[in-house]
């Protein structure tokens, strides 16, 4: 195994550019900083984390929505990760901490079992990009209880990606497309990014080898002066996708424009529930009013991280006012964000 890594950074620096390489990935992260990928490859290919964190993303508009129900009595099912994100008045943890119903669950279906075993509303929080849309989807067409609903924060990535190349801001060469995502939405959806902006791409899964192997690929483009979509997952992405997973997507949710925490709006970036299924649409079922929502004034650069335009390292919060254990930021929050990672495994370079 040493030497297999060994002889894919041999043939990375054979071929070695200055580049900019983009992943969307907290997976890919997590990999890239557990095994020093950034330490083995030249320096001059640099390779940049963008919002690839779900729970990260969401901003604190959407975590207002949740700690309006949570304090209105309304119980609140989401994944642990969220409890800590910040809203604009504090977190649904300090809603928890003042008597509100907040519970963890590992998935959609444990809210709707909790929904069976109560009166009360509950509200499923439903974070996650592409992957775990379809998951609350089903529930959705299974028919859940009355008194459950979901609060989609569900996010696409390829609007985002298409955002961030658009406003020049991060400068990016190439991209590394995420794998778990992928297995749902197929290639194609990145395929305008190499067509119109002449951008190599390959979708990759989450083993060092794999990861090595896509800074390999994305550099033999560039060799070879292609910008094309390749995939390194085949193993379980395939061009089409999962089109079963894909239907239950079109059936539930449509597409429209919302801001993500460190972005504006971004156009057709996230899934709202079809006015088929608006019963359980928390936000057609209740009255809900936040008022004016605006990240927490504390230092955090989060927004900057998100878009690959910071590192951790560059916020003066960094392991000391936030670490894991006391979070200030949504990238702390998360095990998928780029600062929580940071803070386990060292510093980029
Ligand atoms: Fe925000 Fe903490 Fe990351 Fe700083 S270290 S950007 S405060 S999450």
């Amino acid at each position: 195994m040493k030497n297999l890594s060994k002889e894919i950074v041999q043939r990375i620096e054979k071929i070695s550019r200055p580049v900019k390489i983009m992943h969307v990935c907290g997976s890919h992260e997590h990999t890239i900083m557990q095994h020093g990928i950034r330490t083995l490859i030249p320096k001059e290919v640099e390779i940049v984390a963008g919002p690839g964190c779900p729970v990260c993303c969401v901003p604190s508009r959407e975590v207002d929505e949740c700690l309006y129900l949570a304090r209105e009595g309304v119980t609140i099912a989401t994944f642990g990760d969220m409890l800590r994100v910040p809203g604009t008045k504090g977190s649904l943890a300090d809603a928890k901490a003042d008597g509100a119903d907040v519970r963890i669950v590992y998935g959609v279906n444990n809210a709707v079992e909790m929904a069976q075993n109560t009166d009360n509303e509950v509200v499923f929080m439903a974070a996650g990009f592409e992957t775990t849309a379809p998951t609350t989807a089903a529930e959705l067409v299974n028919g859940p209880p009355e008194n459950f609903s979901v609060l989609s924060s569900h996010r696409l990535i390829p609007p985002a990606l298409k955002f961030l190349i658009e406003s020049g801001e991060v400068n990016l060469n190439a991209l590394i497309e995420p794998g778990h995502v992928s297995t749902i939405i197929g290639t194609k959806p990145y395929e305008p990014f190499s067509e119109k902006y002449g951008i190599p791409q390959v979708v990759a899964g989450f083993n060092p080898f794999d990861v090595l192997i896509a800074i390999y690929m994305v550099l033999k483009q560039f060799k070879d002066g292609k910008a094309e979509v390749q995939n390194e997952y085949k193993r379980a992405v395939r061009k089409e996708g999962n089109i079963k997973a894909q239907e239950l997507l079109e059936e539930v949710f449509y597409i429209t424009s919302r801001e993500w925490r460190g972005f504006p709006e971004i156009p057709n970036s996230v899934y709202e529930v079809k006015k088929e299924f608006s019963d359980y649409n928390a936000r057609e079922k209740f009255d809900i009013e936040i008022g004016e929502s605006k990240p927490l004034v504390t230092g955090c650069i989060c927004g900057p991280i998100l878009r690959g335009v910071a590192r951790p390292e560059e916020c003066k919060l960094f392991k000391t006012e936030c670490n894991p254990m006391n979070p200030v930021g949504a990238c702390m929050v998360s095990k998928e964000g780029t600062c929580n990672i940071a803070y386990r495994y060292g510093s980029f370079d």
